[in-house]
C-alpha cells in the first residue's frame, strides 16, 4: 500500500516549521497590540456571497480559486480565501460602527484552489490587520508602519522592499479605465486571451499580466498617475509624506495593481527577491466601498495580510524548543513522588517530562540526546531520605538535593 498522503496543496506542519510559524504569529500579535489592535476571530467559512460580492466575480480568487460547496442544508458556503471580507461582515453583524476606528487583528488558515509549488499552497496561513474608520490618509501610514515594524521585528528589514502605489478614488479609476481600454483596444489581436477578457471585466488587471506579449504592451500603456484627480493626488502625497516622517522606505511602483476589485487609493506590497516567484510576503490596501457593498454603513477601511509560511521561511527564526527537565523515577515510591516533583517544577515554569522505561543508563542517554538540561533521578531510597539526585546534563555533575530545594537548584 502506498503511503497515505495529505490532499494536494495541503501540508502537515510540525517541528522547526511549526515553531517558526508560531513565532511569526506571536510577533505579529505583540507588535499589533502596541498599535492598539484587538483580536477578531471570524469563522473559517462564510456564505459564498460574503466573498463573491466584494472581491468581484472577475477576480482570480472568485473566478478560479475559491473552495465553494453546498452544505447539507443547501446553503452556498465558501472556505475563506482571505480575511478582509469576513472581518467586514463581522464588523457589520456585530454593530461595531459604534466604536470607530476599529483596529482588528486576525490569523489562521486560508484556502485557495491554486497550482501548488514551494511557498504556494491550497491551505495556507495568514496574519491579517484591518483598520475600519474614516477615510484619512494618516491611517494608511499607521497601517504600513505597523507592517514595517513587524517585518523589522522578524529581522526582515533589509530583505524586503515596499512597493507603493495609488489606485485613486472611483472617479480617477473610471477615467483611467477608459484610457486603458482605448489603448489596449488598439492591440486586441496581440493581447493574450485572458487579457482580452479582462478588457471588459477588469482592464486594470492587464497591468498585472504574466504573459510576455502583454508585458510588452503594458510597458507603453498610459499611467494611472496621469488620471488622478486632485483629491486622489493629495491623498497619496499625504501618505508618502507620512511614510517619510516615520522612516519607512518605499518605491513608487506605478504598475502595482492588486488582484481584488475592492481597492481604492493606497495599494502596497512588501516584496523579497529571495523566494523566487512567490516574492510577495505581505500586501494590502484601502477598500473604501467594501463595507457598503456588503450592505453595511459608509465606513472606509484599510488592511493587509501577510503569508505566514513565506514570512517564516524568509525570517528563519527557528526558535529552539525550550530545554526540558527529565524525571527518572526508579521504583514505585519514586514514580509516585515524581508526579508531585513534576507539578512543582511546572508551576515554576519549567518544561518537564518523565522517562519511566528502560534501565538508568538508557534513560540518561535518551535525556541527553533530547537536549534536556537536567535529569532528576528519584529512587525509592531517595524518597525515604527526602532527596533526589540532580544531574546537570551539560557539565555531567550531579548532586543530592532535598525535594523542597529542587526548584531553587534548577534555577541556579
Ligand atoms: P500572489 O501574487 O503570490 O498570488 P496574492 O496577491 O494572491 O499573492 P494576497 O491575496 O495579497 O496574495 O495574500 C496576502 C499574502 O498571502 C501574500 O502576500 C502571500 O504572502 C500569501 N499568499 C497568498 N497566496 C498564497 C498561497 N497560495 N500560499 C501561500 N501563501 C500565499
Ligand atoms: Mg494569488
Amino acid at each position: 500500500m502506498s503511503k497515505l498522503q495529505p490532499a494536494r496543496g495541503t501540508r502537515d506542519i510540525f517541528g522547526d516549521e511549526a515553531r517558526s510559524m508560531t513565532a511569526v504569529v506571536e510577533t505579529f500579535r505583540k507588535v499589533a497590540t502596541t498599535y492598539g489592535f484587538e483580536e477578531m476571530a471570524t469563522p473559517i467559512f462564510e456564505f459564498t456571497e460574503v466573498f463573491k460580492r466584494p472581491l468581484g466575480e472577475a477576480s482570480d480568487v472568485v473566478s478560479k480559486e475559491m473552495y465553494t460547496f453546498e452544505d447539507r442544508g443547501g446553503e452556498e458556503i465558501t472556505l475563506r480565501p482571505e480575511f478582509t471580507a469576513g472581518v467586514c461582515r463581522a464588523f457589520i453583524s456585530n454593530g461595531l460602527q459604534q466604536h470607530l476606528p476599529c483596529r482588528l487583528m486576525s490569523w489562521g488558515p486560508v484556502f485557495r484552489y491554486e497550482r501548488p509549488q514551494k511557498g504556494r499552497y491550497r491551505q495556507f496561513h495568514q496574519i491579517n490587520a484591518e483598520l475600519l474608520g474614516p477615510e484619512t490618509p494618516e491611517f494608511d501610514v499607521d497601517m504600513i508602519a505597523l507592517a514595517w515594524s513587524l517585518l523589522k521585528a522578524l529581522g526582515l528589514g533589509d530583505k524586503v522592499v515596499l512597493n507603493l502605489n495609488t489606485l485613486g478614488d472611483i472617479e480617477s479609476r473610471m477615467a483611467y479605465r477608459d484610457a486603458l481600454v482605448s489603448y489596449f483596444e488598439g492591440f486586441k489581436d496581440k493581447l493574450s486571451e485572458d487579457s482580452v477578457r479582462r478588457l471588459t471585466t477588469n482592464p486594470l488587471r492587464i497591468l498585472d499580466s504574466k504573459d510576455e506579449g502583454d508585458k510588452l504592451l503594458v510597458a507603453n500603456a498610459p499611467l494611472l498617475s496621469e488620471h488622478l484627480n486632485d483629491h486622489s493626488r493629495q491623498f497619496f502625497e499625504t501618505v508618502c509624506k507620512g511614510l517619510d516622517a516615520v522612516g519607512v522606505p518605499y518605491e513608487h511602483n506605478e504598475r502595482l495593481v492588486r488582484g481584488l476589485d475592492y481597492y481604492t487609493h493606497t495599494a502596497f506590497e512588501f516584496i523579497t527577491t529571495e523566494l523566487g516567484a512567490q516574492g510577495t510576503v505581505l500586501a494590502g490596501g484601502r477598500y473604501d466601498g467594501l463595507i457598503e457593498k456588503l450592505g453595511g454603513p459608509k465606513v472606509a477601511g484599510i488592511g493587509w495580510a501577510g503569508g505566514i509560511e513565506r514570512l517564516a521561511m524568509l525570517s528563519n527564526i527557528v526558535t529552539d524548543a525550550e530545554r526540558s527537565i527529565v524525571l527518572v523515577p526508579m521504583g514505585e515510591a519514586g514514580t509516585l513522588k515524581a508526579f508531585t516533583v513534576a507539578d512543582d517544577l511546572r508551576t515554576a515554569g519549567h518544561v518537564v517530562t518523565a522517562d519511566r522505561s528502560g534501565n538508568l543508563g538508557k534513560r540518561l542517554t535518551r535525556a541527553a540526546k533530547a537536549n534536556a538540561r537536567y535529569a532528576i533521578i528519584i529512587g525509592d531510597d531517595d524518597v525515604a531520605a527526602g532527596t533526589a539526585m540532580l544531574k546537570d546534563l551539560d557539565s555531567g555533575e550531579q548532586s543530592s538535593v532535598a525535594f523542597d530545594a529542587l526548584v531553587a537548584a534548577v534555577k541556579a
